[in-house]
């Protein structure tokens, strides 16, 4: 029988998928589950979205669409990222695609040759080690452990970049961590940047919006204009407005990767979908209520999540300011018992949880940080409590 390519054996299920599988196979058999495992918004979008994507439906051209985006999206997000403090950009530095994750997959593509050495932090999105790994790329870890609020410090960068990798990819807010990088972080990572003119920078700002505590959301090109011609940002509308299933993605950076990108779209997806298009510009250009209603949510349920985590002897939990995530570090419950069952690690302690409490979190390993687990706080606001009660219930019985 012929063989697969090497790259599929590479090539991971999503671990954080596995969690949520897991939780709904136990839902679906009775169980009263409640799930912290996956990073859906759970909200819908406003119904101007709605009304947009009708009346494309009804207007359908019947052709291919522009492989870069159609002018009026990359309008609109030109527009967005304006209001996110990203000037000067213009159509031919932003290309669009199926989600980020699709964006992170066209940029590993278009920048990273066979052995080039990406780097990032750790604890990562799991996606990064596996598109890395997809592509052969080396991976420069960064570890940053609870005890530094899991953000890379300056001279942690500047070690990291003295390696020479072609890429670093940075993540803020963070996804598994909620961690904000604040103007003067943000400001002494860039002055490292701009030391290092041979890596390119991927920023993967798709929680740009969802920032708390007045913090607000601050890039490396503000900070140091040099840097806009090596630096890409990228952007979603999946998590701001609700919209996962919708799959769109955009990146803005000089205008070769960006063109790189719409000739990889050429021979992967041609365009994204014209209905899909219309919703689209109608979430980035309509009415911004929804999305700032539930970051107001997200930060009260953040501070719900971290009390009961400070109740709870032992567990270490830096606190979030953005994403709607929190990532305790829960290692103090490492050779406890629950019941007659021995918690060695992050994966047995999440599948006792599940089986003991019906409280599904994704366990740290998934993004590189064994003595961690994600909480993922999109759930009803009713459930939440409930979920963490059963949590520090948990813990408590533990011996
Ligand atoms: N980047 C980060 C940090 C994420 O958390 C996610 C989704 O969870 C993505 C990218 C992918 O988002 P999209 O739904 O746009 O593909």
């Amino acid at each position: 029988m012929p063989q697969l390519a090497q790259r599929i054996g590479r090539a991971k299920p999503s671990a954080i998928m596995a969690v949520a599988e897991k939780a709904k196979a136990l839902k679906a058999a009775g169980r009263d589950i409640i799930s912290f495992s996956i990073g859906v918004p759970n909200f819908l979008p406003g119904p101007h979205v709605y009304a947009a994507a009708a009346e494309a439906l009804s207007k359908d051209s019947g052709q291919y669409g522009v492989n870069r985006g159609a002018d009026a999206l990359l309008d609109a997000f030109l527009a967005h990222i304006a209001r996110a403090g990203l000037t000067g950009y213009t159509r031919a530095h932003v290309a669009t695609g199926i989600g980020a994750k699709h964006m992170l997959y066209n940029l590993a593509e278009a920048l990273l040759d066979e052995g080039d050495t990406i780097a990032f932090a750790v604890p990562y999105w799991t996606t990064y080690q596996d598109i890395a790994d997809i592509v052969n790329a080396k991976t420069l870890h960064l570890h940053c452990p609870a005890s530094q609020n899991y953000k890379i410090t300056p001279a942690q960068l500047d070690a990291a970049l003295q390696q020479k990798p072609k890429v670093f990819l940075f993540n803020n807010p963070n996804n598994p961590t909620g961690m904000v990088y604040s103007k003067d972080e943000i400001a002494a990572l860039a002055d490292v940047l701009v030391k290092y003119p041979d890596t390119w920078v991927i920023s993967d700002d798709i929680y740009h919006r969802m920032v708390f505590d007045g913090l607000g959301y601050h890039n490396f090109v503000s900070a140091r204009p040099e840097l806009r011609d090596r630096v890409i940002f990228v952007d979603s509308l999946s998590k701001t407005y609700g919209m996962p299933g919708w799959r769109v993605g955009f990146i803005a950076g000089p205008e070769s990767v960006a063109k790189a990108v719409a000739t990889l779209n050429s021979n992967h997806i041609t365009n994204i979908p014209e209905v899909v298009t219309a919703a689209a510009i109608a979430a980035l250009s309509g009415p911004q209520d929804v999305p700032d209603q539930k970051n107001r949510e997200f930060e009260a349920k953040r501070d719900v999540v971290m009390a009961a985590m400070a109740a709870i002897p032992g567990v270490v939990c830096p606190r979030p300011q953005g994403a709607f995530y929190v990532f305790p570090d829960i290692s103090c419950a490492f050779g406890k018992k629950h019941g007659d069952t021995v918690i060695g690690n992050d994966v047995e302690f999440c599948n006792v949880l599940l089986e003991a409490k019906g409280v599904a979190c994704v366990p740290g390993s998934a993004f590189g940080a064994p003595n961690s687990l994600r909480i993922s706080y999109t759930c009803p606001s009713a459930q939440l409590p409930e979920g963490l009660k059963r949590i520090q219930e948990f813990f408590a019985e533990l011996t």
